[in-house]
């Protein structure tokens, strides 16, 4: 067995979950959060459009995405954003909005080989996301890792799983905020 990655939340604070499509975001937080603690972009797309594989809802999808995490961190919640967040000004937005609710932001990165996140996205039943757009994440992804980068960005905190071991053998622990 693994040593267990144990993963500090402050609670309340911001969590962004950071990876490709099909690297497993959603399944890590269905395991690791309250259903109704996490916002996915998929969710919002499907709210916005009917379809949560629309990209054109892109843009009004964000827009509640971002107006309802604000609400809910000011209100005290803890708010667990499912989007990819591979990109500066995707997590740009959700620092900025969690500094001005005053709560920390922490990212947990599943940073996984790009075989696997290929094979996981190819083997899905539903929601399967073009190659060429995976592999797109997979770069926009190894900048973001590059040492400090996701600090200096704003984090207090940055948790890497950068193994399939690594994401089964996470723990949550939350600490008072
Ligand atoms: P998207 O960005 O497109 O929403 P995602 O990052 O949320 O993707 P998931 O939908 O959670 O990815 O997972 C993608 C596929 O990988 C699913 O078929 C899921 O069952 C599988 N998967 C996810 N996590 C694991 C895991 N820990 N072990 C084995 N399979 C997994
Ligand atoms: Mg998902």
């Amino acid at each position: 067995m693994p040593d267990s990655v144990v993963i500090r939340v402050p609670d309340p604070c911001l969590v962004v979950l950071v990876g490709a499509a099909g690297s497993g975001k959603s399944t890590f937080a269905a395991r690791h959060f309250a259903p109704d603690e996490v916002l996915s972009s998929d969710g919002y797309r499907k709210a916005v459009s009917g379809d949560a594989t629309d990209q054109g809802a892109t843009r009004p999808a964000f827009a509640r995405l971002h107006r309802d995490v604000e609400r809910r961190l000011v209100a005290g919640r803890t708010v667990v954003v499912d989007a990819t967040s591979v990109q500066l000004r995707a997590r740009r937005e959700l620092l900025r909005i969690a500094r001005a609710s005053g709560r920390q932001a922490i990212a947990i990165v599943l940073d996984l080989p790009a075989g696997v996140v290929l094979a996981r996205n190819a083997g899905r039943r539903a929601g399967i996301v073009p190659e060429a757009a995976v592999r797109r994440h997979l770069a926009d992804l190894r900048a973001t890792m590059r040492p400090g980068v996701l600090e200096d960005e704003g984090f207090t905190a940055v948790v890497r799983l950068a193994s399939p071991t690594d994401v089964d053998a996470a723990r949550v622990r939350r600490d008072r905020a």
